[in-house]
């Protein structure tokens, strides 16, 4: 997508460790109209997808999943990261290695949320080795709800995450995939 392109280009910082900083735009400071826009591609794009539902997973996944929402017409649920010693029999859970915090976390959602008549479009902001979203798989799969797609904001095509949904079967849409990104130029490759 263009303008997501545009807006890494123009304001997203190459970090050390395989990170990419878009605080200024998307998961600190959250520009809207450019949510609108992605929200408005993702519609497109699965259109032809029974989507009944956004599961995401907090925290930088939830402003992008909730103006999508509202274009698809369909509640957002949100994975909660939870202490293990919070989960009790009520919730689905999964366990996510986190890519920029470097440790295991426990995700949780409401039995309350999801059930085997859900259709299911996850979003998240990154895909990086797939930890988030495959977390979130697991949940759907264990709530019996039907996966649709998965929409990612920004994927990181040289990390592995997206070639392993994809050998999958997984129908997975990121609006930017980055190639090759260079910490000490700043210099990125996207793929087309
Ligand atoms: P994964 O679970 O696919 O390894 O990593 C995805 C999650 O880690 C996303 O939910 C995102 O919050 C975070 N993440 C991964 N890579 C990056 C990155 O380069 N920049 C930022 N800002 N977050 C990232």
């Amino acid at each position: 997508m263009e303008l997501l392109e545009q807006y890494i280009r123009e304001k997203g910082v190459v970090k050390k460790g395989n990170v990419l900083k878009v605080d200024s735009f998307l998961n600190h400071q959250m520009d809207v109209h450019l949510f609108s826009e992605m929200g408005r591609e993702w519609k497109r794009l699965f259109a032809d997808a029974p989507i009944n539902k956004i599961l995401t997973i907090e925290a930088s996944g939830i402003g992008i999943a909730c103006i999508a929402a509202q274009l698809f017409e369909v509640p957002v649920v949100f994975a909660k990261k939870a202490q293990s010693i919070n989960i009790d029999g009520e919730v689905y859970a999964s366990k996510v290695q986190s890519f920029t915090h470097k440790r295991v976390y426990d995700v949780i959602v409401s039995k309350k949320f999801l059930s085997p008549d859900d259709h299911i479009l996850v979003i998240d902001d990154f895909l990086a080795n797939g930890c988030a979203v495959n977390g979130l798989l697991d949940i759907i799969e264990a709530s019996g709800a039907t996966l649709e797609g998965v929409g990612i904001a920004v994927e990181k095509g040289f990390q592995e995450g997206g070639k392993l949904l994809r050998e999958r079967g997984v129908r997975l849409e990121s609006l930017a995939i980055v190639d090759a990104m260079d910490a000490k130029t700043g210099e990125l490759t996207f793929r087309h």
